[in-house]
């Protein structure tokens, strides 16, 4: 590639919102024949809200004060979820100390105590609790795309919150344009299984991974490499970074985190989906040029 028909590439891009901070990235990113998108944040808007509260005995006001406690430690988009809504009810978050977050699993800490945690029901159960008395308005709750979050205080499950988090409206449009240019699209996320299913059929995302684990996510990528795919990874979260870094070229959603961003070769400044199409447009269209 001469110098000159790359650098009108990378100006192209720019335009339409698509940063590309490595350079050989617009070379490689015309190559691309599968594209390995992150769920929350980079399908999905990130911007997760409270759909249902279903609380055993001791109440729902309890209940969200319990989980605000632990979730206004945490930066995960389910948590700002929670904390909001708490203070949309005027329930005040409860004083809980030692807090920790485990990736992929959720948050815990202490409650006068007691050991407080919320998270998914494969870590609750790891941990020996047992979530089946909520077990029905948690399958209520995947049923509307949504995932359920477990609380438990010491041994006794609290109750469920169901926390669900809007498809951006162009992310189905985004993949068609990439089904188009004959590349498949995968999805990989730490949500389980029936939310990924859901989330997968009303984008017409051809196949996904779901309850992969952070640390996971570059293996897929690696995995996928293996077997000779030229692979994107596409996503928003310090989680992704590895995978953005595993990839032939990584985008960064924009909005997203500034790990996420440094792991990426290429930044899409407006959000959307669209820009991966873009940028391999404009990748195909340079490479033509040069030859
Ligand atoms: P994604 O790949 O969709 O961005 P993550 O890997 O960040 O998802 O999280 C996977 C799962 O771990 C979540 O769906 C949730 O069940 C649980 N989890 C992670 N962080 C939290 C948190 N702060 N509070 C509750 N649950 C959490
Ligand atoms: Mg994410």
């Amino acid at each position: 590639a001469t110098p000159m028909s790359v650098m009108v590439g990378v100006g192209k891009a720019a335009e339409y919102g698509a940063l590309i901070r490595q350079g050989d990235a617009l070379q490689t990113a015309g190559k691309l024949d599968l594209v390995i998108l992150d769920k929350t944040g980079t399908i999905t808007e990130g911007r997760p809200t409270v759909i249902r509260v279903h609380a055993e005995g001791q109440g729902e006001h309890q209940l969200i004060g319990l989980a605000a406690g632990l979730e206004q430690h945490s930066e995960h988009p389910l948590a700002e979820a929670i904390v909001s809504y708490a203070r949309e009810q005027d329930i005040p978050p409860a004083k809980v100390s030692g807090f920790e977050a485990l990736n992929g699993k959720g948050v815990r800490g202490e409650f006068e105590g007691q050991p407080l945690r919320l998270g998914n029901r494969r870590w609750l159960e790891s941990q020996g609790l047992s979530v089946s008395r909520v077990s029905q308005a948690a399958d209520e709750i995947i049923e509307q795309a949504g995932t359920p979050l477990f609380l438990a205080l010491g041994s006794q499950v609290l109750g469920v919150i169901g926390v669900a988090d809007a498809i951006k409206e162009d992310s189905a449009a985004a993949i068609e344009r990439l089904h188009r240019s004959g590349i498949k699209v995968m999805m990989v996320t730490g949500d389980i299984d029936a939310t990924a299913r859901a989330i997968a059929a009303k984008t017409g995302i051809d196949d996904y991974r779901a309850e992969v684990l952070p640390e996971d996510k570059a293996q897929v990528v690696s995995e996928m490499r293996g077997q000779g795919y030229s692979v994107a990874m596409v996503g928003d979260g310090i989680n992704d970074a590895p995978a953005l870094a595993a990839a032939d070229v990584g985008f960064a959603i924009g909005t997203g985190t500034d790990v996420a961003i440094e792991s990426a070769a290429i930044t899409l400044m407006r959000g959307s989906l669209h820009g991966v199409p873009d940028a391999i447009e404009i990748s195909r269209a340079t490479v033509k040029n040069i030859h």
